[in-house]
């Protein structure tokens, strides 16, 4: 199948006389004839549901769609982008390992990386995405277990070097993680570029309507970690956590990452997504394609329309000729850079305020990626708390907006951007 009817028809294939839709299977157990049958799947020796924290029907059709998309070989969904990253990087890295990150990235996973996973004993080294390659060899260390970047960078915009990052990771014996929210597989897909292991807040565009906070989790099944033995004994020696499985050997480079965070991650920190809201994620990424398409046409009108506005100091968007990343846009996101566009107003934090109020279409939120257009000035909000100086050190401008634009018509979108600034 080719993308769009991936979208549509990818991990639910219904029999005769079967509902249409992925059937929203709302229930906590399964019922089992006897003792043995379900010793069977707790051994992992048969396939099958027991507990909903572990696996359900709903979320497994609705991963196995993401991981057509992706073109991965195996994926589970999370109750959010942060349970996501976190067990991405948790699932390879214990108490004194060391991770290299991309300096720009989502400030919630920043957080979850240098502060919370570092109170766990992982150290992290964080690089400038677009130091050299010299640089970005010299962050590694024996101790490293993983490479971590976003393909579009929330907030920075940043357009990541996926080949570059892969090759270096490759070459310390390392997967690639990639964080590829912001593009979703309609723009990129990071494992045909080198990526190992692809996470999502599939709460932005994969569900794209903002209704239900998910993650997910898609492993290409292409990193070999038996090549790797005493880097990742998790996966490659007996999990006497659970009877004795040696992942790789069980389950294969296909199964092993995801089977290994299922079984163990899972089980004991429970961020299992509602089967509602796997639902609800599955029913979003049926149209991601031309909701993609559509975010991304009006996105480049407003950051055109933008760029030539007398009130406008400057504008990030990839997709804008003489844009830092232009370039890599148009190797990695040949058919759009997603729907965020972020901005200077002239006259600074005062006139970002006045523009922000003067705003009737676009909607005062805290969210990106979604159907409706959505805008926010860090400054006074998620930034607040911070004066000019702690904002240039966090490359937040006191006058930046960051604006996600939505599915409207693009001359109702710019009309109110235009009304808005007027009144600056
Ligand atoms: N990764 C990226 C790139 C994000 O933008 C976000 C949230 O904004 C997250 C991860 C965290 O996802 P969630 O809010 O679903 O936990």
């Amino acid at each position: 199948m080719n993308f769009d009817t991936s979208c549509l028809h990818a991990g639910y294939r219904p029999g005769n006389g079967e509902p249409r839709n992925i059937p929203i299977i709302q229930s906590t157990t399964f019922r089992y004839e006897t003792s043995e049958d379900m010793g069977k799947l707790f051994d992992l020796e048969a396939e099958g549901y027991f507990y909903t924290r572990l696996q359900n029907p709903t979320s497994d059709a609705v991963a196995a769609r993401l991981c057509a998309l992706e073109g991965g070989a195996a994926a589970m969904l999370l109750s959010s982008g942060q349970a996501a990253n976190f067990f991405a990087v948790f699932n390879l890295a214990s108490a004194g390992d060391h991770i290299v990150a991309s300096s720009a990235i989502y400030g919630g996973t920043y957080n979850l990386f240098a502060v919370t996973m570092k109170r766990m004993g992982i150290e992290f080294t964080f690089v400038d995405p677009d130091c050299s390659q010299e640089e970005l060899d010299a962050a590694f260390q024996p101790n490293t277990k993983a490479l971590f970047g976003e393909t579009i960078a929330n907030p920075a915009l940043t357009v990541l070097d996926i080949e570059k990052f892969a090759k270096a990771a490759h070459a310390h014996g390392v997967p690639l993680i990639v964080d590829n929210t912001f593009a979703t597989p309609a723009l990129c897909r990071p494992f045909e570029w080198g990526a190992d292991i692809v996470t999502h807040s599939t709460t932005k565009y994969l569900d794209g309507h903002a209704a239900a906070v998910g993650g997910a989790i898609v492993d290409s099944g292409n990193f070999d970690w038996e090549a790797h033995k005493d880097k990742y004994p998790g996966l490659t020696t007996p999990d006497e956590s659970y009877h004795g499985i040696t992942y790789t050997q069980r389950f294969g480079l296909g199964g092993a990452f995801i089977t290994k965070a299922v079984a163990q991650l899972m089980r004991d920190f429970g961020a299992t997504p509602a089967p509602m809201n796997a639902w609800l994620l599955g029913m979003g990424m049926e149209t991601l394609p031309l909701r993609m398409a559509k975010h991304c046409a009006n996105a480049q009108g407003v950051a055109e329309f933008l760029q030539k506005h007398e009130k406008v100091a400057w504008v990030r968007y990839a997709g804008l000729p003489g844009d830092k990343y232009y370039d890599l846009a148009r190797k990695y996101l040949p058919h759009g850079c997603c729907g965020v566009v972020s901005f200077g107003v002239k006259g600074g934090r005062a006139a970002a305020g006045r523009f922000m109020a003067g705003l009737e279409l676009a909607s005062i939120a805290t969210h990106v990626a979604d159907a409706k257009t959505c805008v926010l000035h860090p400054a006074s909000a998620t930034h607040r708390q911070m004066n000019d100086a702690e904002l240039a050190a966090a490359g937040v401008s006191p006058d930046l907006v960051r604006l996600s634009v939505g599915i409207e018509d693009v001359n109702d979108l710019i009309a109110d951007l235009e009304q808005a600034l007027n009144q600056v």
